[in-house]
């Protein structure tokens, strides 16, 4: 609709960003998110970790509307992804997996492609290319083909295009899995550019990185939240890991 924004006033600044009460997702007899309380407040980081096959990815697949609940409720910016579908989206941008760009689109072809699906055009989609590629210095390599690019520019490109229509909640899954050690440290310092005057949720195995990133993380195992709070808080004491480790007793991740 014309003139709605990501920020009317039903879902209002004093929104969190995210609040899942009691929500849930099965698939048969697997629940992959089971009961999930959540908050995850605007304006900052949030980091959200988890062993493989936690929930991570049905959380965040839950968030952008992609799948129903089974049970429970999710608000993104204080609306429902799937009855209020467009509202969420234009709110929301998703830093894809760099395996997912465009890899035989020029840089430049591949943004007006993103900002064209995002429903911008003219000047305005001029505009928000400009400042994106600015923004991520992506200016020399405009004209470069996606696919002839070092991962961590690609992965510069899709926070990009994340970022074209501007949204408050930004979410980016698995940042710098691939990277080596100098891509990694610009690409945080490309994410912690962002921080402020919106909203990241990042999905990521990297403590490390939820450290360097985030203010607060949240750990997620067998889709239950073991742990949420300050990252020093969750992620300070003496033996991490155990918040990653499968309950005692708990069923083994059936094989492909
Ligand atoms: P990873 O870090 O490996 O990506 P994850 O934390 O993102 O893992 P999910 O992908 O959300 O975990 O998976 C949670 C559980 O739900 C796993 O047991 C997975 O096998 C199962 N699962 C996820 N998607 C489906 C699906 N479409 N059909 C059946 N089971 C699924």
């Amino acid at each position: 609709m014309a003139g709605e924004s990501a920020t009317t006033p039903s879902s209002s600044a004093a929104c969190p960003a995210v609040e899942a009460v009691g929500l849930t997702r099965r698939f048969g007899a697997r629940v992959a998110v089971d009961g999930l309380d959540l908050t995850i407040p605007r304006n900052a980081a949030f980091g959200l970790l988890g062993a493989n096959g936690a929930g991570k990815t049905t959380f965040l697949r839950l968030v952008t509307g992609l799948l129903l609940p089974s049970r429970g409720t999710v608000r993104v910016n204080g609306r429902c992804p799937v009855r209020e579908a467009r509202a969420v989206q234009r709110g929301l941008g998703f830093a894809m997996e760099t395996g997912r760009l465009y890899p035989e689109l020029r840089v430049a072809g591949f943004l007006r492609f993103a900002g064209s699906a995002r429903g911008l055009s003219g000047k305005a989609l001029a505009d928000a290319i400009e400042r994106v590629v600015d923004a991520f210095s992506l200016g020399s390599v405009t004209q470069r083909l996606v696919g002839h690019l070092s991962k961590g520019t690609q992965q510069r490109i899709a926070l990009a295009q994340a970022l074209l229509h501007d949204p408050p909640l930004v979410i980016v899954d698995e940042p710098t899995g691939s990277l080596d050690p100098l891509q990694r440290r610009e690409v945080w310092s490309a994410l912690a550019g962002l921080v402020g005057r919106r909203t990241l949720l990042i999905c990521t195995h990297d403590l490390e990185e939820a450290r360097a990133l985030c203010a607060r993380v949240a750990v997620l195992r067998a889709g239950q939240l073991v742990a949420e709070g300050a990252t020093d808080a969750v992620l300070g004491g003496a033996d991490t890991l155990s918040l990653f480790r499968p309950a005692p007793g708990a069923a083994p991740e059936p094989r492909a």
